[in-house]
This record gives C-alpha cells, structure tokens and sequence, in this order.
C-alpha cells in the first residue's frame, strides 16, 4: 500500500526537485563492536590494529580526493579535508592507543571510548559550529571502526545496479560527505536522490545534496522501518514528502511533473549566457537574494548578475555565541570573492519579530535575562536597524566586518527598515565611525563602499526626496510594505488573506519610489517576493523598474519572461493598472496581459 511520509526538503536550484526510483537503504550507522579486556602480550597487537585501521582511512580519503573533479564546488574538498583534519587529531589517533596500553582494552572499545570523550568536549563548547561538527567526528570514527572490524578500507559497498533505466533513491539513518561523493563518483551507480533520518537544512548533508544537485529530504524519522529494498519510491524536495510505492495514477502525475521539469530546466539554463534585456532592448538587471555564503553558488549557477540582497540574520539566528568580526568578514568576503566583482549588496542585521536571537545571545548583548522575546506587537517593535542602532557595538562589529569584505569585491550596505531620516544619518555616522576604526588598525577596505536603504516603510516611501538626498541605492522590501501599509502580521495565519499585493495603496507606493528615485537618478530594486513573480515582471517594468532581485531558482523565470516583454507596452499596462482601485479588477488586468499572445 502507498503511504507517505515528511521531511525537510532540500532543492538544488538547477536540478528537478522530483527523483523517482528504488529504495536502497544503506546500514545503519552505528556499528556494533565487541569490547574485551586484553592480556599485557596483546598490547601491541591492538596498537597495530589501531594504527592499520587508520592508515586505511586516511589512504581511503586520500584516494577519493583524487577523484574530485577540478570543477568540483569548495564544499567538496572543504568536506575531505576536515574529515583528513579530523582524523589525525592527536586526540582521536593517539588517545586509543594509551588507552588500550593502560586500561588493558581491545581496539574497538579503546576507540568508543575516544569517541564519546571527543564529543562530549565538542558538545560541551559554546559554539554551535562546533557543536555541529561532532557529526563529523561520529563519521570519521565510524569509518575507522569499520576498517578495525574488517581489517579493510571503509569504502561503503557500491548499491546494486537496478534493472535498465531505473535509478537509485539511497534511504540511510545518515549520509557522510565522503560517502555521498563515493557514491556520485561511480558513473556504474546512478543515484537519483536520497533520504536521510538524521540532518536539516544546513546540515553537512544537506550542503552536499546542494553542490552535487541532488534533491533530498531529510529529517525523515523512521524512513528505514517504512521502506523495504527495492521499493519504488518518489521523493519530492519542494514539498519535503517521501512517498512509499505510489499509486500507478499518482506515479504517472509524478513522471509528468518530473518530465516537465527537466524540459523546461533545459530549456532554461540555455538562457543562462544570455544578457537579461526586453524584447525592445532595455537592459535589466536580475540579481539573487541569499541567506547563507553557500548560497551564492545558486546565484551563480542561475547566472544572476550580483547578490540583491544578502540576508545576513541567518549568520547570528540559533546560536548562543554571535559572530564575531572576522567569522563575519569570512563569510561577507567569500560571498565577494565568489561573485568575481558582480555587486554584493550585504543587508545589516534584521532581527527582530519573528527573526529571534537566542535567549543566550541577548543577554551577550546586555538584555536582561527574562526579557520578553516577542514584544506584543514585533514586527512594530525594535527590529532591523532600530536593533543595531540600540546595540552599537553589534552594529559597528558587523560594519567593520562588510567594510573589510569590500576589499575582495564589489560590496554595498544596505539598511533595513528605515522609516526616519535620522536612521539614516545614525548610520552613516556609524560607517564613518567603523571606517575609522579599520583606518586606525590599518586594515584594508574600499572608501567608496556605497550605502542604500531599504524601503519598506510606507514613512520612508512617503517622504522619499530626503532618503534619495542621503542614500546612494534603493530597495524596495515588498513583503514588509504590504504588511506596514496594510497592517496585517506577515507571520500571523488568521489574516494572511488580507496580505494583497495587488492593494492600490501598496502599488502606488511601489511606482513612486522608482519614479522619484529615477528622477534622482538614484537606483532603486525590489528585492521582496514580487520581483520574482513572473506573473508582475510586466507591471514592475512597465513602472520603471531595471533592478530586480529574487530567489536564485526564479532567476531564468524572470529572464525568460523578460525577452517576451516590451516595455512600452509594459508602461501601458501600469499606467491601466494604476488607475485601477480594486485589486480583483487590478488581478485580471496582470492576467489578460501574461495570457496576451506574444505580437
Ligand atoms: C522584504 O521585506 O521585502 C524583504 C526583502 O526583506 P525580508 O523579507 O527579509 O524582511
Ligand atoms: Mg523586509
């Protein structure tokens, strides 16, 4: 019987997020060992144990960091090279070995006992990225204790070859980065996807399921009871659902969806080289927003022409210890390094409302303990820059940090929230500030750095000039202007269907920012939700808009779209749509326009 089951799935933008094929499940991952005390004369009979089952392991590795093709993405190596780290660290190499000199104790039980005393002190500090290494040091081990039990290398068995034309979906409790390359460097064996029990979104695993592109769910509890070898299964990573031995008819809509998604992802990424540009030759610029350094790889690969929006709050949520200066310069620059002098505009901390610092990390910032967390009405409370303006030293710390990065590449501030012209002047004394700092230190940066703001207060929208007169770029935060101008809670379920995009009053704001800021000739993009919408490409154009910046899976869309569009008409359109004051009216207009047959 069909059943279905959920986890968190894990698309990678250029790759469909549908794979359909047969279970394999992978053993579990803990292995059991047998531990027993040894006679003196055995000593150095384990120790030699010991030293083989490294050897192999380190020979092993070795061995598939040859195979890395030249074009492999960093994370790739990165991940080889601290499990090789990993594995010669005295602690985990030289420990068992006095361990079984003294105690007397076979190999096996030498190296569990290591194990547990390494992740404990890796548990132990406050760090949540070394906290989560400790997965990492669990696999390095596990792979040693397969080469002690065996007395051969830890190489997983390759899966069997499914019959003609099927591919794999690999079900394990959990997938190390040297396994999941193992796999995908043996043409013989053609993985589809996978599923794993442990791991979330950037999780080690997950971060590999992006750079190989292969979609995964993971998180999944219980995948390996409820699906036995061999079982045809479909894994989807947009919905993060795992469906056991479908229906023929739902398996038949699956292939579809599937088969429709490889043909129009071909035929997208053939617009991948092409200049963005309407069908009457006005150049566009489509840039990416990201959450994460690794992300940029997905902008890239969308071919977007720069980073629109980097949200950095994802760098300083669920972690008791906040980033310091150089943690965040690294992951500023590698942004900057990777986009090869395409802009970067990096977004100062918005936190605040439903973006929430660990109740730890704000009491590192002086918060008293006990604090609410929630404010009774936070997304109207201290968020976004009314943060960092509260808490200098975290706003000079992070200012430093994007500063520092602008010597690598083409960097930009931008300030979220800013409703008062006195934000904005607060913080351009505080970049002053900062640039003085690294002055004094003598640490390199570029002066030129340009500061925007963000628009998503319908104050600031109202009382544009003074922004313009101050800010150097704009950029229009539409999912906060919906919710600011209408007055609904984005987080809050019971009124999500009064959130209207199409709302004149939110439109009429949209175009008088880009009208006065084209005045001005001051840039202005929109980087909220609806400049990846290829249903309002027209409607944004047709206002003036050139910037738009948006998730990198919606990038090729939004290119593709453009090339029907010619901007004249799309002025029309806008000019009809504005005049409009029902958003129902307003919707049929969009949707006669996107219907309209291509002249
Ligand atoms: C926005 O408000 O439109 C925006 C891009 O910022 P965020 O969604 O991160 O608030
Ligand atoms: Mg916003």
């Amino acid at each position: 019987m069909s059943s279905e089951l959920a986890g968190v799935g894990i698309v990678s933008g250029s790759s469909p997020s549908i794979a359909i094929g047969r279970a394999h499940l992978l053993a579990p991952s803990e292995l059991e060992t047998r531990h027993y005390s040894i006679e003196r004369k055995d000593v150095l009979h384990e120790v030699a144990r010991l030293n083989n089952a490294f050897s192999l392991v380190r020979a092993e590795i070795d061995e598939l960091a040859t195979h890395v093709a030249p074009d492999a993405p960093g994370e790739v190596r990165a991940f080889l090279d601290l499990h090789r780290m990993i594995l010669d660290d005295p602690l985990l190499c030289d420990e068992p070995r006095d361990l079984v000199r003294n105690r007397l104790i076979n190999a096996e039980w030498a190296l569990t006992i290591q194990l547990e005393q390494v992740c404990k002190q890796f548990e132990a500090i406050d760090d949540e990225y070394f906290r989560s290494r400790t997965q990492d040091v669990r696999q390095v081990v596990e792979r040693v204790m397969k080469a002690l039990v065996s007395g051969r290398n830890s190489t997983m068995a390759l899966p069997p070859k499914p019959a003609d034309g099927e591919r794999l979906i690999l079900i394990a409790r959990d997938l190390a980065p040297t396994d999941m390359l193992h796999l995908k460097e043996r043409a013989e064996v053609d993985v589809a996807g996978f599923v794993t029990e442990l791991g979330g979104r950037n999780s080690h695993t997950a971060i590999m399921a992006r750079s190989l592109g292969l979609p995964a769910v993971l998180g999944v509890s219980n995948a390996r009871e409820s699906v036995a070898e061999g079982d045809l299964v479909v894994l989807d990573a947009e919905t993060g659902r795992l469906r056991i031995r479908p229906e023929p008819t739902d398996l038949t809509l699956y292939r579809q969806r599937l088969r429709a998604q490889v043909e129009s992802r071909i035929a997208l990424r053939k617009l991948k080289g092409r200049l963005p540009r309407t069908k009457d030759g006005i150049a566009v610029d489509l840039l990416a927003n990201i959450e994460l350094p690794e992300d940029a790889r997905d902008a890239l690969d969308a071919g977007a022409d720069g980073i629109g929006l980097f949200r950095t709050e994802f760098l300083f949520m669920n972690r008791d210890q906040l980033p310091d200066e150089d943690e965040q310069y690294e992951a500023y620059a590698k942004v900057a390094r990777a986009m090869k002098g395409k802009p970067v505009v990096i977004r100062t901390l918005d936190v605040g409302a439903d973006k929430v610092l660990t109740d730890k990390a704000r009491r590192g910032l002086g918060i008293a303990a006990g604090a609410p967390t929630i404010e009774s009405n936070p997304a109207l409370g201290l968020r976004a820059i009314r943060y960092c303006l509260a808490y200098p030293d975290l706003f000079l710390t992070q200012l430093r940090a994007i500063l520092r990065a602008s010597s690598v590449g083409t960097v930009r501030i931008l300030v979220p929230m800013l409703a008062h012209v006195h934000e904005v002047e607060q913080t351009l004394s505080f970049v002053a500030r900062a640039r003085e700092q690294l002055k004094e230190r003598k640490v390199k940066y570029d002066a030129r750095v340009p500061v925007g703001g963000m628009i998503e207060v319908p104050a600031a929208a109202l009382s544009l000039p003074a922004f313009v007169r101050r800010l150097k770029f704009l950029s229009l935060g539409t999912n906060d202007l919906i919710q600011y101008t209408l007055a609904i809670d984005r987080a809050d379920s019971s009124v999500a269907h009064l959130y209207e995009h199409l709302h004149p009053a939110v439109l009429h704001l949209i175009a008088r920012t880009i009208r006065i800021g084209a005045k001005a000739r001051t840039p202005v993009a929109v980087c909220g939700e609806m400049a990846g919408e290829i249903d309002l490409t027209e409607l944004l154009l047709g206002m003036g808009l050139r910037q738009f910046s948006m998730h990198p899976s919606q990038v090729l869309s939004v290119k593709e779209r453009l090339f029907t569009l010619s901007t004249k008409t799309a002025a029309k359109l806008a000019s009809r749509v504005l005049r409009a004051d029902d958003p129902v009216e307003i919707r049929k207009m969009i949707e006669r326009a996107v219907t309209r047959p291509a002249s």
